[in-house]
């Protein structure tokens, strides 16, 4: 494999094919991006932008139907993986340009009544599976000199909050290997980075919605404003789709130097 590794007096990297068309719209024309977790919410918000912006998407999710139907909408292909089984894993495309990390899932108990094998399974999809997904990309990326790791994380990955521990945990070892990534990935051309958004609107939330409503006997509206955004100084919920802009964002041309950093998209949440 042959190291792209620039010194300080060196030009900057060229960006590769397609980078020069960003004003266009379709800047990622050519390259091909693996999103996680892409059937639904904040995944499938991504398919569908980076789709637009020109790359071919790898859609990979366990919900065969709803894969299946994404990839069709956005002329992507659906491998349909359960990101707990790391051995399926390792069957998924090598050869993705960019990688987002998504998928993920959530669960609410106090860490004396959390069952362990729930704390483990969220640590196999949510960091196991990008550990062992990069491991399997990274060396396309290195060889060709380019490559954008995106890992959603979260607020979450920078902050805690009660009753979320195998959550937050995973989230923060997300955090250490995004960053140990983008250390490695640096002499390639590739970046690593973290998009940490606070509540979005997809069925994630709706669902702790639901169970926050019956664990705090309240009305579901007031989940969302007394206990969601209690924080939060945009009194608002974010849209997928702004994720995933950011998450484009970080694919083009002038983000180059924007590596190892964590995103926050959090209505300033961690400001306060
Ligand atoms: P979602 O529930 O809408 O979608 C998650 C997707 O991941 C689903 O399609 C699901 O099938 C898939 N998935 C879950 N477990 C899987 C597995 N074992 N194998 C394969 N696919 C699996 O969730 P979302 O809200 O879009 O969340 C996506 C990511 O964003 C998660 O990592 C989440 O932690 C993060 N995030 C969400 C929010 C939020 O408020 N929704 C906030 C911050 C971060």
């Amino acid at each position: 494999m042959e190291s792209t590794q620039k010194t300080g007096s060196r030009p900057a990297p060229a960006f590769g094919p397609g980078v020069a068309d960003e004003a266009g719209g379709r800047f990622l024309e050519g390259r091909k991006a693996l999103v996680t977790g892409a059937a639904s919410g904040i995944g499938r918000a991504c398919a569908q932008v980076f789709a637009t912006a020109g790359a071919t998407v790898y859609v990979v999710d366990r919900a065969a139907e709803a894969a299946k139907r994404v990839a069709e909408e956005i002329g992507g292909s659906a491998h349909v993986v359960d990101l707990s089984d790391l051995d399926s894993v390792d069957t998924l495309p090598a050869d993705a340009d960019i990688v987002i990390n998504n998928a993920g899932l959530q669960h609410i108990a106090p860490i004396h009544e959390f069952p362990p094998a729930r704390f483990a399974l969220i640590q196999r999809v949510m960091v196991e599976a990008p550990f062992r997904i990069l491991r399997r990309t990274l060396p396309h990326m290195y060889a060709q000199g380019w490559g954008r790791v995106i890992n959603i994380s979260s607020v979450h990955g920078l902050r805690a909050s009660a009753y979320k521990s195998a959550y937050v945990t995973a989230k923060h070892a997300l955090e250490g290997l995004s960053k140990a990534a983008a250390l490695e990935g640096a002499a390639y051309g590739v970046t690593s980075n973290c998009v940490n958004p606070g509540y979005v609107r997809t069925p994630l939330v709706e669902e702790q919605i639901a169970t926050q409503a019956l664990a705090h006997g309240i009305p579901p509206a007031e989940v969302v404003d007394k206990v969601m955004l209690e924080r939060t100084a945009l009194k608002r919920l974010i849209e997928p789709e702004e994720v995933a802009q950011a998450a484009l964002w970080l694919c083009s041309a002038h983000t180059g130097y924007l590596t190892g950093a964590s995103l926050p998209l959090d209505g300033g949440w961690s400001a306060s």
